[in-house]
């Protein structure tokens, strides 16, 4: 399977934005605390940024051509500019949670339309991470309120898996459950109108699958990759020359 190298840009280490000095980093702290020191850290980090480079503001308004969708969950601790090490511009970004990709959800539907069919973005990730607090949710008998309808194809899913993931060890069970999420996420994409637009004008467009592990900070990749139509069942390749 292809397994193409992503085009990360040029590193810019948001963790460095501030002086390794220790008495700045408490204050950072202490800023993440408080709505105020919210609007204070960012005075610092754009004026950071400005004396880094000058022109890197007026570069940024100019507009933005990211080579990457971000699909991925809305956990606080999924910080995708940050452990990734990208500058702003670099990644388009989606998320929601347990990182669903329902194939009629318009917030969704209209992110990656956007993306791949104006931005022309070479990549789409789905990222699930583990300890997913929607993914507990959904195999639990605890009601969440509204979240209750947007789990309920995660709990069908379960169901449709069960046997599976009920074999493995207690601790395991809800990180199988998201890594079959994000598979369903891969899939649901690979099939979309507007991904296969994409590749029947020979653009090249991959959709991968990863999980965030927190215990460790890194990314897995689940060797998922879908990298052309050859790969999507037939009766959803739509207006292709050759099927
Ligand atoms: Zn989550």
């Amino acid at each position: 399977m292809l397994r193409p190298t992503l085009p990360l840009s040029n590193k810019l280490r948001f963790g460095s934005i501030l002086s390794n000095n220790r008495m700045m980093a408490n204050q950072v702290q202490e800023n993440n605390s408080s709505i105020n020191g919210v609007i204070q850290n960012n005075k610092d980090w754009a004026l950071e940024m400005q004396v880094k480079n000058p022109e890197f503001f007026v570069e940024l308004a100019k507009g933005q051509s990211p080579k990457l969708l971000w699909v991925g969950c809305s956990d606080s601790r999924m910080a995708v500019d940050v452990m990734t090490q990208t500058n702003p511009g670099d990644i388009f970004i989606h998320r929601n949670i347990a990182n669903r990709v329902p194939s009629e959800d318009l917030n969704v539907l209209s992110v990656i339309e956007y993306a791949v069919k104006h931005l022309k973005v070479e990549h789409v990730i789905i990222a699930g991470h583990t300890g997913c607090g929607g993914i507990k949710a959904a195999m639990s008998n605890d009601s969440v309120g509204i979240l209750d309808h947007w789990l309920r194809p995660v709990k069908d899913l379960y169901l449709a898996n069960q046997e599976e993931i009920d074999c493995l060890p207690k601790a395991d069970r809800v990180d199988r459950l998201g890594e079959l999420n994000v598979i369903q996420g891969v899939s649901t994409i690979s099939k979309l109108p507007v991904v296969h637009d994409a590749w029947n004008e020979g653009r090249e467009l991959y959709i991968h699958g990863w999980m965030l592990q927190l215990n460790t900070g890194l990314l897995k990749d689940l060797d998922i990759s879908v990298t052309g139509p050859k790969q999507v069942p037939s009766i959803f390749k739509l207006n292709a020359a050759e099927h």
